[in-house]
């Protein structure tokens, strides 16, 4: 059987953990060379040591995606390596402290928006200057649950996602004749490393967030992740553009 992502270069940020993992080694098995970014250099270099003891190609860079600079180092390292870019997945994200609007502190705002939504703008027009001038690319941003409802997180995380979304939706628009398809998954609860990134929970916002998890059909596994990525970065999908998929067992149904 041919592999869905043969000749394809994708550049996939927070590589070294969770989704954005199993989003590598995934992509790699189908045929694509990796470039696998992650702040934590060490586990992205763990994940492409295990993709090419299993025969495939990657590559890790270190990238702090809220930093140009690293983004267009990282697009760089892409095109020294392998020649070439196909396909962006901007995947890297961390959790807010669940601040509600009436605690949240400048600084938390901005790291959220700094790490979750300028890395996504930053990258997207590097590709964007690529695929523009081929009239091909694809581009996949990591929304959440928290992008598109408003009791998942704090303030900082849930505007930070709306605007992904927004960004999403803005470009699939604008290119949509440029042969460039831009969509987003929404995940759920997913069983990943995302809770490192909590600094001081706050206690009121969390409790307010808590009371929606009964209602949460379960914590899904970072592999049904990678398989939605899979599909809306391969050809299966050539129709789908400016999609923001729920991939949360339905917890966004009520
Ligand atoms: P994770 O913590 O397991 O993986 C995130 C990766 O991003 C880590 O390897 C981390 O080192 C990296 N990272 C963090 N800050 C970075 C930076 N500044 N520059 C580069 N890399 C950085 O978490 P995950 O759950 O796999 O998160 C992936 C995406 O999924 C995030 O955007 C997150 O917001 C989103 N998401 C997660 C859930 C969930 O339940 N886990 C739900 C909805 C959305």
């Amino acid at each position: 059987m041919t592999k869905k992502l043969e000749n394809k270069v994708a550049i996939i940020t927070g590589a070294g953990s969770g989704m954005g993992a199993e989003m590598a080694v995934l992509f790699a098995a189908e045929g694509a060379s990796v470039v696998g970014a992650d702040i934590n250099i060490e586990r992205a270099n763990e994940v492409v040591e295990k993709i090419k003891t299993a025969g495939g190609k990657a590559v890790a860079v270190k990238t702090d995606v809220s930093k140009l600079n690293d983004i267009k180092n990282m697009f760089k390292v892409a095109r020294d390596t392998f020649g070439q870019i196909d396909i962006l997945v901007n995947n890297a994200g961390i959790m807010d402290d669940f601040s509600p609007v009436g605690e949240v502190s400048n600084d938390e705002w901005q790291r959220v928006f700094a790490i979750n939504t300028d890395s996504v703008m930053y990258a997207m027009r590097e590709a964007v200057k690529e695929f523009l001038p081929k009239k091909k690319g694809v581009i996949l941003n990591t929304a959440s649950v928290g992008g598109t409802n408003g009791g998942r997180a704090g303030v900082a995380y849930t505007a930070s996602k709306h605007a992904v979304v927004g960004i999403t939706k803005s470009a699939a628009f604008m290119y949509e004749k440029e042969g460039i398809r831009i969509n987003a998954i929404a995940p759920g609860g997913i069983n990943t490393n995302i809770n490192e990134s909590i600094k001081n929970a706050i206690r009121f916002g969390s409790q307010r967030m808590q009371s929606g998890l009964g209602l949460m059909p379960g914590v899904g596994p970072a592999t049904a992740i990678a398989n939605a990525a899979l599909f809306l970065v391969s050809d299966d999908s050539d129709f789908i553009n400016g999609a923001i998929l729920p991939v949360d067992g339905g917890w966004t149904t009520y």
